[in-house]
């Protein structure tokens, strides 16, 4: 079942206008939250980036985090699976086709997809990734629905058998077209600082939480493209993909080769918070 306009309805039988703003100029903005265990991890950490996200666009937040609490839950509850991954979409509604704001009501969209967990042989070899120049526009920040330029981006990972492409700005690491990236250099855990270069990743923002609790040795600051390529690990984090080790860049080995030994150890941080999550 999903969610359209305040009603619950099987896929099939949803569907919008085609001057929706959404449709006609990429007009909107989404989230991913993903569940487990029938309950949403995060939550407030991603309707905080919704808001963060309608406040780039200037679209009014149609529901409060109550409300998006309850109705998120109710998607849950009418889909199968204990592990889900939401969803979300909010575009500026349906108008004659004209550049400015409209003054009509938000189309709002939730579906449910099965979650599941990355799988064990990308966990035990490593993912591949290209790098690419990051020619997105600069406000990265915004989780717009705008995503042509992530998706060309994207292809050319596919198309050169790799599963992420990794972008690089004025000579500076960003982020992946569809996650964050972290580097280990001399033994050091770099992640590059939040900017609007960039989207502030939710798991991004467990694993810097994650490291500082456990006291791994890490720095939050610019990474250059010479660090990337000589780094002895990569990795890679997004709601969808948890953590995964990046071992192959532009077809060179990245270190060894094999997923690396702060890899490991944050895999295993981040399968024992997800636990406790579980828990409650
Ligand atoms: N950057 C981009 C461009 C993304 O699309 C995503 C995944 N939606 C991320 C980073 C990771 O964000 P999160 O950890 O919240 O899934």
């Amino acid at each position: 079942m999903i969610f359209l306009n305040g009603q619950f309805m099987p896929i099939e039988k949803a569907s919008i206008s085609v001057l929706d703003r959404g449709f006609i100029f990429g007009d909107g903005v989404y989230e991913v939250i993903p569940v487990y265990s029938r309950r949403p991890f995060r939550l407030d950490k991603h309707l905080h980036r919704l808001q963060h996200s309608l406040d780039g666009i200037r679209l009014r937040n149609p529901y409060t985090s109550e409300q998006w609490s309850d109705l998120i839950g109710q998607v849950v509850d009418k889909n199968a699976g204990d592990d889900q991954s939401i969803y979300l979409h909010i575009t500026r509604g349906v108008a004659k086709r004209d550049h400015p704001f409209p003054d009509v009501p938000p189309t709002v969209f939730m579906m449910s997809n099965p979650l599941l967990p990355p799988q064990p042989e990308l966990l035990e070899k490593g993912v591949a990734a290209i790098t690419a120049s990051d020619n997105r526009w600069i406000r990265c920040d915004i989780k717009s629905i705008s995503l042509l330029p992530n998706v060309l981006l994207r292809q050319i990972a596919v198309d050169a058998g790799a599963a992420e492409t990794i972008l690089i700005r004025d000579g500076f690491l960003t982020e992946g077209s569809a996650s964050n990236i972290f580097v280990v250099k001399d033994q050091v855990l770099l992640a590059p600082p939040k900017s609007h270069l960039m989207l502030p990743g939710i798991t991004y923002d467990v694993l810097l939480e994650l490291v500082a609790e456990n006291h791994v040795i890490h720095e939050v600051r610019e990474i250059s493209e010479d660090e990337l390529f000589s780094a002895e690990e990569i990795m890679l984090t997004s709601s969808t993909r948890e953590i995964m080790a990046v071992t192959r860049l532009n077809e060179q080995p990245v270190g060894t080769g094999s997923p690396g030994a702060i890899f490991r150890q944050l895999h295993q941080f981040y399968q024992q918070y997800k636990a406790t999550h579980m828990r409650g």
